[in-house]
């Protein structure tokens, strides 16, 4: 009977509705407008939208089991190691860097607003170096593998990311004073999001949201950063505001007449979870090995995706800027619907 126990620990676990439960029968709604409330409100939006999702998809005849595999197969995996890895991490950075802090702040809105604008300079940071690093890049692709998008990509990940993002979001983040309560609110607000902008056409077709693809970074943001064509790779980094992609001119809209491509630039063996789960260390690991000399060895791991020692690089910088110069003048002509 114990599998049974089991299985319904990791249902409840997915679907986080414990806590709201609680709520409605104790009728304590007046918690709803706590911190934890407002968990116990987000927590099961995603599972449940991911769920419409896939009935959606049955019923329209457009559901099919590929298109869920290596997200489904990589959050069974993840589910044992990487949740544990990255509390653990967020524990630590906060406990080793918090008396190196600049300075301290405290639970307000205005050192919420502080707080999130920080969190995601540091989001922007990580996320940006899992692209432009080849090392970090075999940890960040797995979340790329997958060639379409719906909720489930959200929980595709390699189980190594998560501590590998959390060192470098925690570390910045505390530096900067931001109070550790307040960062655990914005981390579960920023996952929340981060998990809704990954909804797929199935569900919502125009991912633009109106005049909110203007302010925030939107689903139709987000598909353009899962996108392999040349002019998206590369951009978007950002995940609820988009301020640092402003700042650091990587913000791109999705075009109407540059149809999205989802997955990564390496040709892949269809739906082979192992593939994207593994595939970016063992092609790393093969040219490292036919490098000559250590010196570029070093520069494989080290330079952008595509960088190569031979001196023809392929990286989405490159790829992008010819790209660009062969696209002019279509890309100047905005088709308007
Ligand atoms: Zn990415
Ligand atoms: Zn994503």
């Amino acid at each position: 009977m114990e599998i049974f126990e089991t299985l319904y620990k990791e249902f409840t676990g997915f679907f986080g509705y414990k806590q709201l439960l609680e709520i409605v029968k104790t009728q304590n709604y007046e918690a709803l407008l706590t911190q934890k409330g407002i968990q116990a409100f987000l927590g099961p939006l995603i599972p449940l939208l991911l769920i419409i999702e896939v009935i959606r998809g049955l019923f329209y005849r457009r559901y099919s089991f590929p298109q869920y595999k290596i997200s489904l197969f990589t959050y069974i995996l993840n589910r044992f190691v990487s949740s544990f890895l990255s509390i653990a991490m967020v524990a630590f950075c906060i406990g080793f860097f918090e008396p190196y802090a600049l300075f301290k702040t405290t639970f307000t809105w205005y050192w919420f607003v502080y707080g999130y604008v920080v969190w995601e300079l540091s989001h922007f940071v990580y996320h940006y170096f899992g692209h432009k690093v080849r090392l970090f890049w075999c940890l960040h692709s797995t979340h790329h593998a997958p060639e379409y998008m719906n909720l489930s990509v959200t929980y595709a990940h390699f189980f190594l990311e998560a501590p590998y993002a959390d060192i470098i979001r925690t570390t910045i983040c505390i530096l900067l004073g931001v109070n550790p309560p307040l960062l655990f609110l914005i981390m579960f607000i920023d996952g929340t999001w981060g998990a809704f902008i990954h909804v797929g056409e199935n569900l919502l077709k125009d991912g633009r949201l109106g005049f909110m693809n203007k302010i925030i970074l939107t689903p139709s943001h987000h598909r353009v950063h899962h996108a392999r064509n040349p002019l998206y790779m590369d951009t978007n980094f950002c995940n609820l505001l988009n301020i640092w992609d402003k700042v650091f001119g990587t913000l791109q809209d999705e075009k109407r007449n540059v149809e999205i491509e989802y997955g990564i630039s390496r040709p892949m063996k269809k739906g082979d979870f192992l593939d994207a789960y593994f595939g970016e260390i063992v092609s790393l690991g093969k040219d490292v090995y036919h490098a000559p000399g250590l010196k570029s060895k070093i520069l494989y791991i080290l330079m952008p995706p595509g960088w190569s020692h031979t001196g023809d690089h392929k990286t989405a910088t490159i790829v992008k800027a010819d790209y660009i110069k062969v696209h002019q003048q279509e890309l100047s002509v905005e088709t308007r619907h």
